[in-house]
């Protein structure tokens, strides 16, 4: 069941054609995936999807499209390529991700973007200060986002009880931490 916006559930419309079509797409043997796991038990953000990778196949698989791109696990795959090196049946989630990217709607592109916004505004305070900086990481999300007057009175509240640091601490290291950054974008651009 999905549930919608006026918060009433609905059973989710299958479509028979959709895992063909995505397994022509993303060129992955959709089909064969039997269940297995490794991939989930392989990807490092698995911890973070609200469907981790061997469910997205299995909804693909019984034709579930709204289930799949209500989903924020397709926007949250790194590429890093550990559950097609994992698989028995060589199925490259990266690849399906890339898929239903570009074949989003509308509705499922705006909250990735916010979702996205986020990370970056996280990354980059981080990358900064080598660790994260609240207030920094809020004021790059809204600035990003245009979202700045949205959740004032939590912010508020947030930094009234301390929770919202004007200076954070700096750590030790932050070269470091840095290089760790220009690393993994060597080994993007590698992988692309
Ligand atoms: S590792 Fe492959 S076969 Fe196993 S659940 Fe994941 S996609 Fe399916
Ligand atoms: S490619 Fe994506 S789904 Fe596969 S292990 Fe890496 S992050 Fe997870």
């Amino acid at each position: 069941m999905i549930r919608q916006a006026d918060d009433t559930l609905v059973a989710p419309v299958r479509q028979v054609d959709f895992p063909r079509r995505i397994g022509e797409l993303s060129d992955q043997p959709v089909s064969t995936c039997y269940q297995c796991q490794r991939c989930s038990s392989w990807c490092p953000v698995a911890a973070e999807m609200d469907l981790m990778p061997h469910q997205l196949v299995r909804l693909i698989q019984l034709g579930l499209p709204e289930r799949v791109y209500a989903s924020r696990s397709i926007w949250l795959c790194v590429g890093c390529a550990g559950c097609g090196a994992s698989c028995p049946n060589d199925i490259d989630l990266h690849r399906i991700a890339d898929v239903l990217q570009q074949t989003a709607d509308d509705e499922s592109r705006r909250k990735a973007s916010a979702l996205r916004a986020f990370d970056r505004a996280f990354l980059a305070t981080v990358r900064k200060r080598g660790r994260v900086s609240e207030i920094g990481m809020v004021v790059r999300f809204k600035l990003s986002t245009g979202r700045l007057l949205a959740d004032m009175k939590l912010g508020l509240w947030m930094f009234l009880r301390g929770k919202l640091k004007l200076f954070g601490k700096k750590v030790r290291g932050r070269r470091e931490v840095r290089e760790m950054f220009r690393r993994a974008e060597r080994e993007k651009e590698d992988r692309s």
